[in-house]
């Protein structure tokens, strides 16, 4: 076995269905008493209602969280968390929420307590980012790492099916990815192989029926597992090619991560085979050379939409796309090649098997 280092994220994880109920007790537990509700406007709701049971102990619900984090909404969420003497930001939502309880943080050393209802993974990482001029900032601090993270399966049974399964398979990349990262490990990488088969067996039930129970329970079990191997290891090629179509194209995330998936992983299916092999095996399949169709089929049966032109790349995307990544690469197993790069996106484009 090679030599490797291995950090464990210092975040206390609360796990099961109906754990949500039990918020009130858990935020006394860790002596938060002004707790600052975020979400979206979509999940206002919830969070009204989160506000209702957390009684005497919330100081408020903020609901204007907003995709990609746009520096005018940081700027206005710090402020407001500044103005109103809380001690705890509570992100009731998915990426988009907890980035913007991230971003508070960033500013504000205020602690995060998360409450994922997608699959995303944000919440087990100290990985912030936001948007301005249309150029996304990422960069890594602790005091964006949720010191508590609260996973209740019943809050994803209203995510819609698509967003279920785009969500699914945007944790899933974050594990096949850390599988050949440059700082891989054999603990992340056992973490990566269960998150994998945990959200294949998992997503394909959901899109049959959103209420099923155990496989929103596998499903959010991935995600975190996912989100641990996220916050863990380094990216490589796929999330470079990810970050620019949201940054420089403004694609939905979690849909331009599960189209892109089968792809990253076919451009790498001869660069770390120990990886490879381990991918091949998780998916079941006899060869590398397969991994990255059993993707594209997977997105198929769950009703992915499989094209990128299909959720907003323009016809020059590919090329473009092509040339920001070799222009400035992440560390990737395998040699960055424009030309073989585009022709990928091209299939990517048009929504054509990656072999
Ligand atoms: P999202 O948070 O934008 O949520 C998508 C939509 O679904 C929103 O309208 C939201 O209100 C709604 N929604 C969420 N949960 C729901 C539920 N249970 N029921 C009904 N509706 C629900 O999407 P996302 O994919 O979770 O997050 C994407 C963002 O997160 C991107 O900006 C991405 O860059 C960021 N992200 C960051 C990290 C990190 O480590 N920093 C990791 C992953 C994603």
């Amino acid at each position: 076995m090679q030599q490797f280092h291995y950090k464990a994220l210092p975040v206390d994880v609360h796990f099961g269905v109906s754990k949500s109920s039990e918020v009130k007790d858990i935020l006394i537990q860790y002596g938060y008493q002004k707790v600052l509700v975020i979400t979206t406007s979509g999940q206002e709701e919830a969070g009204r209602q989160l506000a209702k049971e957390l009684q005497e102990i919330c100081a408020g619900v903020y609901p204007h969280a907003v995709m990609h984090v746009p520096v005018e909404v940081a700027d206005k969420a710090v402020e407001f968390a500044k103005d109103n003497d809380i001690d705890c930001c509570l992100g009731l939502g998915g990426g988009s929420t907890i980035g913007l309880a991230k971003i508070i943080a960033l500013k504000t050393h205020l602690p995060i307590v998360a409450i994922p209802t997608t699959y995303a993974g944000s919440e087990m990482t100290p990985i912030y980012g936001f948007t301005e001029n249309n150029l996304k900032t990422t960069g890594k601090d602790n005091h964006v790492l949720p010191k508590v993270v609260i996973y209740d399966p019943n809050l994803n049974l209203t995510l819609p099916a698509k967003i279920s399964a785009c969500s699914g398979m945007n944790a899933m990349a974050h594990a096949v990815e850390a599988l050949y990262a440059k700082d891989k490990n054999p603990i992340i990488s056992l973490m990566a192989i269960e998150s994998i088969k945990a959200l294949q067996s998992s997503l394909p039930v959901i899109v049959g029926d959103l209420t099923n129970i155990s496989a929103r329970q596998k499903a959010s079990y991935g995600a975190w597992l996912a989100g641990v191997c996220l916050g863990s290891v380094g990216m490589a090629i796929h999330h470079k090619i990810c970050h620019v179509l949201g940054g420089t194209f403004n694609l939905p995330h979690a849909q331009a991560h599960a189209i892109t998936l089968a792809y990253s992983v076919h451009y790498n299916r001869h660069a770390d085979i120990e990886a490879m092999d381990r991918l091949a095996e998780a998916f079941g399949v006899s060869s590398c050379e397969e991994v990255g169709l059993v993707i594209y089929r997977l997105n198929q049966s769950l009703g992915i939409d499989l094209a990128l032109k299909d959720i907003g790349l323009p016809k020059e995307g590919p090329a473009e796309v092509a040339r920001i990544v070799c222009d400035s690469p992440y560390y990737n197993p395998r040699e960055y090649n424009y030309n073989e790069l585009e022709k990928l996106l091209i299939k990517a484009y048009l929504g054509l098997p990656p072999v």
